[in-house]
């Protein structure tokens, strides 16, 4: 009988040699987790040491055990949740129990002879952050174990993930929840994160090291090894900031986000976990992994969009330090890669996707990824259709199998018929000769055919988007929306980021118009470095946009500040959202008069001051008469006012198809508005999604609506329309209709449009 005195001798170091010893011994691998069982328990004095791993069907299975009933091996089986074991693997964290048999989550197995046994410590065995099966040690007395005892053990841990892993002790794919790995052609869907289409082959991105070498002979060496791979990664974080400017996409989100990665990688606290993981006598290698194990485990389950995202950006950068360690470019970034690469992921850092050749990516689909990710971030500025949330993608295709990716409609087909393939085809076709169309239409005017000359803009929100008001031929940008590079960034950027930023919109804009909104976050749209709580009930109707920004001056001052010396001397337009009284613009007003004549005293003084209001919030409508004194133009954001309207959350697919932009009560209120906004000589445009729609568009054209401002690749298609109306047609048909009590005038447009060749 072993007393609590004796306990586990806590020498860490010898436990890994003896651990090491027996990885390079010749046996199955079989064989060897009994050694290590052995091993385990001889040198830490456990009369238990058992390894459970995880099958398909979410189950652990006891592979191993020193100490339990030999014939329970293979035999005996929790659900993941269930016991101390089940729930190791199903909170990926250790459990260090005096008496495990009082712990409400124990779960006894008459088979396994446990109840013998009350001190017990589990540990789970992480590999790539999945909890791939459980370490568990036992013995007879009541004892606490020491921290130094839980951490050998996570150790050992991280070793037999690797022999579990590389001799493919369980098969990949039962890991997942799937029926195995299909052959036949398959579809798969998710989350569209970036738009458009594309096809290729799959790229497996697994880049993961196999750390073979776990224990040190001498902890100096390691930590001389590990500031050399720290200084390689580092000069290859600037090499890469560097490409990012040149491949340049003028924009500035890809750069931001590296500039956080750098400073994680100058992080004083990261390197010295690492250090200190050295020091317990792991390898450098072994210490990089189980700093990152440690940390997925803690954080992996948070459901903060912003840790979320420094967890991945810390995942890849631990990757890319073992690859430098190791030597190794194991990311297949850096072979030989098809002429058409799709790659899938279970998750990929924008540095990661920068590491591929961008000129052979045809799209990309993700386990994971969100609509804010990095990532996405990065793909759409790089034009590369995403899909994200596809649940096991990884395990759903191989290594060359030909994805066709379909970006718009969230949807991928693995291994398509020759059908499908050639439908993608004809589609990239289509696209391509659209695009070219368009291209040549650019310079036409956008007139109708009785000579009502309507404005086009485009939306921006990235560097990226504004040379396309010269590719498309609009007229300006008639909303920039200045939240997208705070979001990008990693921290709050100060009133000379933001002037440099404004100068280059201004430079690329080449002199046509741009209308700048104000910071618009909250609601959907996060600040990742946002202090305030930013948790609501309802959220969109909650203190988001001009809430915030009145609430918080100084933002807005800033904003004004280092806009007005961005225009230098020439024109500016503000435009402010979520206005929804009169006295709330006032007081932006007010804001903006302080800032030009403080700015004037330093000879910063703009051409002209334009200042406009969006009308998004319907209580505004109600105050015109008001409004409309004290601005120069009013721009109507269809994405919030309709939620507003109808009291239907933009974002909910459920409701959605509930209401339609084209019903009467839509169209009536559009209508007033032109109404009162011609008497007074302001000007109205349209910069929600449904401007961009050619239907919708011409709903709008219907009730005198004349300028438009959507996603720049809409203009091609909203100009050809235009061009193909006739207003004095157009105008008295609809306007016939506003008093119906159809729910949509959306059939009635179709109806025109045919009988009336408008091309929609
Ligand atoms: C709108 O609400 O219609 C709009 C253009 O603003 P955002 O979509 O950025 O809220
Ligand atoms: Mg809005």
């Amino acid at each position: 009988m072993i007393t609590p005195s004796q306990g586990f001798a806590t020498d860490p170091w010898r436990l890994l040699k003896k651990i090491r010893d027996v990885m390079a011994a010749e046996a199955d691998p079989q064989q060897r987790l009994g050694q290590v069982v052995v091993t385990v328990a001889n040198h830490i004095v456990a009369e238990v040491c058992s390894v459970y791993l995880k099958r398909a069907g979410e189950v652990l299975e006891l592979f191993a055990t020193h100490g339990l009933a030999p014939e329970a091996v293979h035999a005996t089986r929790l659900r993941v949740g269930e016991g101390v074991v089940g729930l190791t693997a199903a909170q990926a964290r250790p459990f260090n129990l005096r008496d495990a048999q009082k712990h409400p989550g124990f779960a006894y197995r008459p088979e396994t002879g446990e109840e013998l046994y009350r001190a017990m410590v589990t540990v789970p065995i992480l590999r790539q952050g999945r909890v791939i099966g459980v370490l568990a040690v036992q013995n007879r007395a009541e004892r606490s174990y020491t921290d130094e005892e839980v951490e050998a053990l996570q150790n050992v841990a991280m070793v037999l993930a690797e022999l579990v892993a590389s001799n493919k002790m369980v098969a990949r794919e039962e890991w997942a929840e799937v029926d195995g790995i299909a052959v036949l052609p398959l579809r798969v869907t998710g989350d569209r994160l970036a738009g458009g289409i594309g096809h290729g082959e799959a790229v497996l991105h697994e880049p993961h090291i196999v750390v073979d070498r776990m224990v040190s002979d001498d902890p100096e060496w390691e930590l001389r090894r590990l500031q050399a791979a720290m200084a390689g990664l580092r000069t290859h974080l600037d090499r890469m900031h560097e490409r990012v400017s040149d491949i340049g996409s003028a924009d500035e989100a890809p750069g931001d986000i590296l500039e956080a990665y750098r400073l994680i990688a100058n992080d004083a606290g990261w390197l010295g976990r690492i250090t200190e993981a050295v020091n317990t006598g792991l390898t450098a290698e072994a210490a990089v992994q189980k700093v990152h194990n440690d940390t997925h485990a803690r954080m992996g389950s948070v459901s903060d969009p912003y840790l979320r995202e420094r967890l991945k950006d810390l995942e890849d950068l631990a990757n890319r330090l073992l690859q430098h360690l190791s030597g190794k470019l194991t990311s297949p970034a850096f072979g030989e890669l098809p002429d058409d690469v799709i790659v899938v992921a279970h998750d990929l850092g924008p540095a990661e996707l920068l590491d591929y050749d961008h000129a052979r990516l045809r799209g990309l689909l993700l386990e994971e990824g969100s609509q804010t990710s990095h990532v996405a971030i990065v793909a759409r500025a790089l034009d590369i259709p995403l899909i994200g949330g596809i649940k096991d993608v990884m395990t759903k295709l191989e290594d060359g199998d030909w994805v066709a990716v379909d970006g718009d409609n969230a949807q991928a087909f693995v291994r398509p018929s020759e059908e499908v393939r050639d439908a993608f085809d004809r589609s990239l076709r289509a696209r391509a000769e659209q695009k070219q169309k368009y291209a040549q239409a650019k310079d036409l005017p956008a007139e109708t055919k009785d000579g009502v000359v309507v404005s086009l803009n485009v939306n921006a929100g990235l560097l990226l988007d504004v040379p396309s008001v010269a590719d498309t031929g609009a007229d300006g940008i008639g909303l920039y929306r200045t939240e997208i590079p705070f979001m990008a960034r990693s921290q709050m950027p100060d009133v000379s980021e933001q002037e440099a930023l404004y100068r280059r919109i201004f430079e690329q804009a080449k002199g046509k118009p741009v209308v700048f909104r104000t910071l618009d976050v909250g609601g959907d749209k996060l600040l990742p470095y946002w202090g305030e709580d930013q948790s609501e009930e309802n959220p969109a109707m909650g203190w988001r946009s001009i809430r915030i920004t009145l609430d918080r001056p100084h933002i807005l001052r800033q904003q004004f500040r280092a806009l007005i010396r961005a225009a230098d001397g020439g024109e500016l337009n503000v435009m402010f959202p979520m206005i929804a009284t009169v006295a709330e613009l006032d007081q932006a007003k007010h804001l903006l008069t302080l800032e030009l004549d403080r700015e004037a005293g330093s000879g910063h003084r703009p051409g002209k001051v334009n200042v406009g209001a969006m009308l998004e919030v319907p209580s505004l409508f109600w105050q015109s008469a008001a409004l409309l004194k004290r601005v120069d133009f009013i721009s109507v954001g269809t994405n919030d006012l309709l939620q507003f309207l109808f009291a239907a959350d933009r974002g909910n697919r459920r409701i959605a198809a509930r209401y339609d932009t084209l019903s009467p009560n839509v169209l009536n209120f559009m209508r007033h508005l032109v109404v009162r906004c011609d008497a007074a000589n302001v000007r109205l445009s349209v910069c929600g999604e449904m401007a961009g729609r050619p239907l919708e568009a011409l709903g709008l054209l219907a009730v005198g609506v004349n300028s438009l401002s959507m996603t720049p690749s809409r203009v091609g298609k909203i100009k050809e329309m235009i061009r193909s109306v006739s207003i004095a047609e157009v105008t008295p048909y609809i306007l016939a209709q506003l008093d119906c009590a159809n729910d949509s005038l959306r059939q009635k447009l179709r109806d025109f449009a045919r009988d009336h060749s408008v091309i929609l």
